[in-house]
């Protein structure tokens, strides 16, 4: 027997005993479901979401309970593997365990992971010093003390986790962001090789600045944070900033970890358990190559305003009220630093460290093979009371209430619930992607969502939230239901709309969902890794009142119960409406007969992305013989597929249909972000595998492949690079009519 005839045998067989099999099952079922003697499954099977137990969860979150939750929280600094995240690891373990408001079960799991401090008993120093090697002047190594937290022992010195550890010493120069560009701009007019380069935080991410640096030679770079794109030019502690506001005190510095790639950095790709594979240390390509360390802004100034040379375009100008030059490079020579180098000794040093992650879970009643995972990272950089504990203490409660149901016997889900609190975030979103490693398979065939609550309050005016468009139908829903703080008939959903708003062709003006394309945060591995539809939700400002780029404590020492309480959400009204916010989403994802997920929503997205591209590089791609309409089509057919599946769901009467056709529905729509994969799509991209939602350096909001490979052609002018335009237009195209025919009828 050849194998063709072999597999047609098989696959009579497999198919005959198949609608055997299920024509008894159907045939049991119809007799089962009209008896009076139903068995108890049958209910439980087609049971929906109860909206008077949603009403009861949001009545019952306590905004006291959520600030109970953040003092306990915020008692200590908590960086990734110290001592105070081990109290953090056992508070939360703690409470998913108790008997009265616990969970199913909790437990931690470890990874060793690969991270980087500053050495406590040698602290890396910043100082201007003259040719005879006198210290002119030295940079602080810690931020000022207003309260008793900054004063911790364990506040950690601020630096640039996996700068190396090294000395460099040069004249001073001025660069912007550190963008390529920026650099470039300098580079014209003077020779950077050696120098020192001073640049501000934002527009380009930590690592980059340096990364970009070292191409011209650059020695060593200092980071901060201008008070221009931070306090909206407010630079007095003794009036101004914290805390007497908001605003970030002089001396306050940003930590932050200087990396790219997500997950440990000697274990792409692998859990990194003990015995785990690891490369070799100078295997790691996209942390600093040269020494770096970031600043306060009180520092910044002193040096800044000292700098010679040409006065900086007016774009690089920022809050202190002195013209900045671009550096001689050095300082002036009126100065008292002139002809002074600046110098910097690091002495940072790698360690690996045992990180855990808690994992709490509520097991589901009807599809206990269905997760709705949702997450925060717990580890900070400093007491972390906005980043991230706001979140867990939302998360806590979220808890709280859902367990104490659970452990009364008044509610179970129908899917089972993953809790997930995460270690080393900080250090690049670690323990996330170390459990999206680690449980690849498992997650890839049984996650319906990941709900990632991480700063859950920037600050208390409206709600803000990113998603995959499959999301937004039940985040609307949710936040229709849910009251704003300040009033008993206003909706989260109409306050977010005053806010931000865009005009949809399908629905007019509705809330503006943000696209979830880059890795802020641990959400990054579970939408861009394994293609698990995913929403990051918070409450924010009013971007009316305030051009800071984040809240102004984000990363320092400041950022503490104190200012939380005082500065952000006084009541913790807004902590308050997250969770009923994001609980009620995590609710309906869980208790829906119907997976509350939109195809629609879906096509309008690419839609949008389509028209984008079409505007703007059709013309020229017509020119190079490169035809845009493969990926017309499959927009087009997109859009036919999920119309079309919408038209089967209104048509149908669940509760008189097979629970095989819901299961089947559903499984078509938690597998539609999974559809988008192309694993090889992105050789260049670390994690990133969704063809839609990938991150892209491109400012231009469209399929992201095709941005860059279309901006990197334009910039060159190489048919190489066109050739790789052509390629991105195939992967996309090919990747949206798989997820259409993913929606069509099963054959
Ligand atoms: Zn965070």
């Amino acid at each position: 027997m050849n194998s063709s005839v072999l597999k047609k045998v098989l696959l009579f067989g497999l198919c005959g005993g198949l609608v055997l099999a299920v024509g008894i099952l159907l045939g049991h079922f119809a007799i089962k479901k009209t008896a009076s003697s139903q068995p108890k499954w049958v209910e439980e099977a087609f049971r929906d979401v109860d909206e008077s137990f949603i009403e009861t969860f949001i009545s019952e979150v306590d905004a006291a309970q959520i600030e109970a939750n953040l003092r306990e929280l915020t008692k200590v600094p908590h960086m990734a593997t110290s001592p105070g995240d081990e109290a953090t690891v056992q508070y939360v373990l703690k409470r998913w365990k108790d008997s009265e408001t616990g969970l199913d079960d909790a437990w931690r799991e470890e990874y060793k992971v690969f991270l980087s401090f500053p050495d406590k008993t040698n602290p890396n120093k910043v100082t201007v010093v003259n040719p005879s090697n006198n210290i002119l002047f030295t940079v602080r190594e810690k931020e000022e003390a207003y309260y008793d937290d900054q004063r911790d022992p364990e506040v950690v010195q601020p630096y640039a986790a996996y700068s190396p550890a090294g000395h460099a010493k040069g004249k001073l120069v001025y660069a912007n962001y550190g963008s390529m560009d920026d650099y470039k701009h300098l580079n014209n007019t003077m020779n950077l090789q050696g120098t020192i380069a001073i640049v501000k935080y934002g527009t380009v991410g930590r690592s980059t600045k340096a990364l970009n640096a070292a191409q011209f030679g650059i020695a060593g770079i200092l980071v901060y944070t201008d008070p221009l794109d931070i306090n909206d030019g407010k630079m007095s502690d003794k009036t101004e900033t914290y805390p007497h506001s908001w605003y970030l005190p002089p001396t306050g510095v940003e930590r932050g970890a200087y990396n790219i790639k997500f997950g440990d950095l000697l274990t792409p790709y692998l859990a990194a358990k003990e015995d785990t594979y690891r490369i070799s240390k100078d295997e790691i390509t996209d942390t600093p190559p040269i020494p770096t360390q970031p600043i306060g802004f009180a520092d910044a100034y002193a040096l800044i305003c000292e700098l010679a040379g040409a006065e900086a375009p007016e774009k690089w100008q920022g809050g202190f009220n002195c013209t900045y030059n671009i550096g001689g490079p050095g300082f002036k020579s009126t100065s008292p630093f002139a002809n002074s180098d600046v110098k910097l000794d690091i002495y940072n040093f790698e360690e690996l460290r045992n990180s855990a992650n808690v994992m709490g879970v509520i097991r589901g009643s009807v599809e206990p093979d269905r997760y709705i995972l949702y997450g925060n990272h717990r580890d900070s950089w400093v007491h972390g009371a906005i980043d991230p504990s706001s979140g867990t203490a939302v998360m806590l409660e979220i808890t709280r209430v859902l367990g104490k149901m659970v452990k009364e016997g008044k509610w179970r889900p129908r899917r089972s619930i993953i809790f997930g609190s995460w270690g080393a975030e900080e250090f690049g979103l670690i323990g996330s992607a170390e459990y999206t490693e680690e449980y690849f398979t498992k997650l890839s065939e049984r996650a319906v969502a990941y709900i990632n609550v991480d700063i859950a309050v920037f600050a208390n005016a409206t709600l803000r939230a990113s998603a995959s468009p499959a999301a937004q139908n039940v985040i609307f829903t949710a936040t229709k239901q849910v009251k704003i703080p300040a009033s008993d008939t206003v909706s989260v959903y109409d306050n977010w709309m005053k806010y931000y708003n865009r005009s949809s062709p399908t629905h007019g003006i509705i809330p503006n969902v943000r696209y979830l394309t880059g890795a802020g945060s641990d959400y990054a591995a579970f939408m861009h890794y394994l293609g698990i539809t995913s929403m990051d939700i918070s409450y924010t400002y009013d971007s009316s009142k305030t051009n800071a780029r984040i809240y102004p404590a984000y990363h320092t020492a400041y950022d503490t119960f104190d200012y939380a309480s005082k500065y952000i959400d006084p009541g913790f009204t807004g902590h308050q409406t997250v969770a009923r916010t994001a609980g009620t989403v995590l609710l309906r994802l869980a208790d829906s007969l119907l997976l509350p997920f939109k195809c629609s929503d879906y096509a309008e997205s690419l839609e949008l992305y389509l028209d984008e591209s079409l505007k703007r590089y059709k013309t020229q791609l017509e020119n190079k013989k490169i035809s845009m309409a493969p990926l017309e089509n499959a927009v087009k057919s997109f859009r036919e597929a999920a119309s079309r599946l919408e038209g089967v769901i209104q048509q149908s009467d669940f509760a008189n249909e097979t629970p095989f056709k819901i299961r089947r529905i559903n499984d078509q729509l938690m597998l539609l972000d999974r559809a988008f994969l192309n694993p090889l799509a992105f050789p260049d991209k670390y994690g990133f595998r969704h063809v839609i939602w990938a991150s892209r350096s491109s400012g231009v909001p469209t399929f992201p492949g095709l941005a860059d490979a279309f901006e990197q052609a334009d910039s060159t002018g190489l048919q190489d690079d066109w050739n790789q335009v052509h390629k991105h237009l195939s992967i996309v195209a090919q990747a949206i009519n798989g997820a259409a025919q993913t929606l069509n009828d099963v054959i």
